[in-house]
């Protein structure tokens, strides 16, 4: 077990890496091959073969999230005086990547049980100028694709998924990165649900929008590094085609995402026994937990999203978290409403009063502590804190 783990402060979250990962960067650095490479491409690979993929689906690996909901929106086209909505309940990258084009977020409230976008609002703030929504599965808890689908084709957008928490998962029998969707994009920062350290993946259908991401990831240039080497037009020999970007993922992080990609299942159902256990340990007790699923693979259970309010609980949720961290546990607030950030919140001046269940909800979330390396002992650690402080 690393050092880390036996701190006495038990953090939010860890990383969950074996002696695989290690070997995996070691290997890969005496192999002299550290930019993007062939560990990249096989990881572009297995991700597409995991996700059950036909011919079809293309995996894009990027050096972050935000680069590939970057890559996403603009091979979409999307610019100046397009609308795109997205949910409030996120974290600021979804609505950034669409300044990023000189768009307009639209932000949209969300459900109160799920805190995944409410299509019934997103209904109420459609309008001619918007081209794209951007749902996020909030916590691993997949958006019912059904609705999404049938919001889309109605409203004729664009669909860019954020699923930054959402993997693995399935929505109505599919891996989550293998829809109808224009573009899905997994986060593998250092806290989501497999890891490369920094990274992401977008996965893409259409080999138009697919050829033009791999183009902008790396420059503008039309052939990505490895293919330079590979083919037989001279190594020197390359075009640029556009003023692109610099997102590829180098083969270091590609090595540690293969083999947390083979322990991904295993790692999701650790999370998802931690969320079992949390449910049963703590009913009795002042706090709201999130909908238990009992079908295995429909839920990723990236956090453990609870709510506390200060007639049952006795306290504000500020004050609950001040407590937890005296009884050595760390929490974590998903999210603090974009609106909520002066930014977001001067971008979209009438935005506030009309958010109301983000707003509220807000006020009342913490997340416990739920990653895939903790201990029994420490998930029980948890359990006396909370029923330490509630009671
Ligand atoms: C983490 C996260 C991102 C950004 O991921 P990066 O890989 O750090 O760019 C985007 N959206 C959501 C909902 C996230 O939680």
């Amino acid at each position: 077990m690393p050092e880390y783990q036996n701190e006495p402060f038990l953090p939010f979250a860890l990383p969950d890496i074996t002696e695989a990962e290690v070997e995996a960067v070691a290997e890969t650095v005496r192999s002299g091959w550290l930019t993007t490479g062939p560990n990249a491409a096989a990881f572009e690979k297995e991700m597409a073969a995991f996700l059950e993929g036909d011919d079809e689906l293309q995996c894009i690996a990027v050096n972050s999230a935000t680069a590939g909901l970057h890559l996403a929106v603009e091979a979409l086209g999307v610019g100046p005086g397009d609308e795109v909505l997205v949910p409030a309940w996120t974290f600021t990258s979804t609505a950034e990547v669409v300044r990023y084009m000189g768009a307009r977020p639209v932000l949209v409230d969300v459900d109160p049980v799920t805190l995944n976008i409410d299509f019934a609002d997103a209904e109420r703030r459609v309008s001619e100028k918007t081209v794209a929504i951007m749902p996020v599965h909030f916590a691993g808890l997949p958006v019912d694709g059904h609705a999404l689908a049938d919001f889309a084709s109605r409203h004729r957008l664009k669909v860019i998924e954020d699923a930054a928490h959402a993997f693995p998962v399935r929505s109505a029998g599919a891996y989550v990165g293998n829809s109808s969707s224009d573009a899905v994009v997994f986060s593998f920062y250092a806290t989501k649900t497999i890891t490369t350290g920094e990274g992401g993946m977008v996965m893409v259908k259409d080999a138009d929008l697919a050829a033009r991401m791999r183009t902008m990831r790396l420059h503008g240039i039309s052939r990505d590094v490895f293919n330079r080497y590979q083919s037989k037009t001279p190594s020197w020999r390359y075009e640029v085609v556009a003023p692109g970007f610099k997102y590829n993922l180098p083969d270091t992080a590609a090595a540690v995402g293969r083999v947390q990609l083979s322990r991904a299942v295993e790692m999701r159902d650790k999370r998802r026994s931690i969320a079992q256990r949390y449910t049963r340990a703590l009913a009795d007790l002042p706090i709201e937990l999130p909908q238990w699923h009992e079908e295995p693979e429909a839920h990723a259970w990236h956090l453990f999203v609870t709510r506390i309010d200060d007639d049952g609980a006795g306290m504000h949720r500020d004050q609950f978290i001040e407590r937890m961290s005296e009884q050595g546990i760390g929490t974590s607030v998903h999210f603090i409403p974009l609106h909520l950030h002066p930014y977001w919140n001067e971008y979209c001046a009438e935005g506030q009063e009309e958010l109301p269940v983000a707003t509220a909800q807000f006020e009342r979330t913490v997340s416990l502590p739920a990653f895939s390396s903790m201990t029994d002992e420490q998930v029980e650690r948890v359990i006396a804190a909370v029923r330490t402080v509630l009671s």
